[in-house]
């Protein structure tokens, strides 16, 4: 099996890129364009038992003085360094699009990829519409400001769905109250409750690269599932894709509390309904979980306003759009000072209703 799999038309050797408006495979130079899956892919021979992340650093052909492990671009030969996560990239010296076929190989080949679903032309209008109804930016923010270099990441995810059963203790109150003479009297009377838990969950995502910002990540969410497609590497052309780093079983264990959480706040909701001063005391729960290694599409970007640059995160297949914005001091203090106004007009006017009725 080859180290580096490119993405290479096979018309004219051109780099091919997948286009997200066509969902198809595309040479700028001849303009061919290519189902997903006619262009073969090269089959891996299962060599690499589960995943050691140091071993696999071992199969490039050679390592940089921070040890980076390089490839040698097929196309022109040059020395391409990778870092440990990078699968997919564009060669810097010749734009060829290439994939290191032994981290999407045997155990380290994701289950499915959501592919990019829009481009990235269509970015500085999703930005514009974010900034259009932010009332505190500085005058001119949008106009002033540039967007720097847009890259289209795959970002790893370990997707969990399973069921969790057990049984969860609750202590619950109920208090009646009546009058004795001058005196009223609360009876209260303490129970305990308990509740059977059994429930599905689907497609619980939990992001797997330590390299992007979990936040960042959860604040993308949803990726909508319809659209997950059996993995082929010619949905990277074009882009890059990082893989897992983060092992299965450490997300399982998140994915694990946020469904003993969610069922937990369902049961007491419940108990709730009946008791009052509801309280968990105790039970147990077991998931039962099974998980897919699948890629979502990211853009990201910075835009740059003066000195300061702010990062920015789009839902590649949604167009759902995260990151900061600036607030300018001078107009915030406007804002501030318009809406104190408000208020104090306000409580004036009711004071001078109040003089000319009570007059
Ligand atoms: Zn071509
Ligand atoms: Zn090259």
């Amino acid at each position: 099996m080859d180290q580096v799999h490119e993405q290479k038309c096979a018309a004219c050797g051109g780099p091919l890129r997948f286009d997200p408006e066509t969902g198809k495979l595309v040479c700028d130079y001849c303009g061919t364009v290519y189902e997903i899956g006619e262009q073969e892919e090269p089959q891996a021979e299962d060599t690499l038992e589960g995943y050691d992340f140091d071993q696999l650093s071992a199969h490039a052909a050679a390592e940089n003085a921070e040890g980076l492990p390089i490839y040698n671009c097929v196309s022109c030969g040059a020395e391409v360094i990778a870092s440990s996560q990078e699968m997919a990239l564009t060669c810097p010296y010749c734009g060829n699009n290439i994939v290191l076929t032994e981290k999407v190989s045997g155990n380290l080949r994701p289950d499915g990829v959501i592919p990019f679903k829009i481009t990235a032309k269509v970015l500085p209008q999703v930005l514009k519409e974010f900034y259009r109804d932010k009332k505190l930016l500085p005058k001119n923010f949008f106009n002033d400001s540039r967007m720097e270099k847009v890259t289209g990441v795959y970002v790893p995810f370990w997707v969990f769905s399973g069921h969790l059963s057990g049984r969860l203790q609750f202590k619950g109150e109920k208090s009646s109250s009546r009058r004795s003479g001058d005196y009223i009297i609360t009876d209260t009377k303490h129970y305990l409750v308990g509740r059977d838990v059994s429930m599905d969950f689907k497609d619980l995502p939990v992001d797997a690269s330590g390299r992007v910002e979990d936040e960042l990540m959860d604040s993308l969410e949803p990726f909508g599932m319809e659209d997950v497609k059996p993995f082929d590497m010619q949905y990277l052309a074009g882009f890059t894709a990082d893989r897992f780093d983060r092992a299965r079983e450490d997300m399982a264990e998140r994915a694990r509390t946020r469904m003993n959480n969610s069922a937990t706040s369902l049961a007491r909701s419940q108990v709730t309904n009946d008791f009052s001063g509801v309280r968990l005391v105790g039970g147990k729960l077991q998931a039962d979980l099974k998980a897919r290694y699948l890629l979502f599409p990211v853009y990201l970007f910075k835009l740059k306003h003066g000195k300061q640059q702010y990062s920015f995160a789009v839902n590649g297949q949604t167009g759902k759009i995260v990151g900061s914005v600036p607030t300018d001091k001078k107009v915030s203090w406007q804002y501030f000072l318009i809406r104190a106004g408000i208020c104090l007009g306000a409580v004036l006017l009711i004071f001078f209703v109040k003089y000319m009725l009570g007059r």
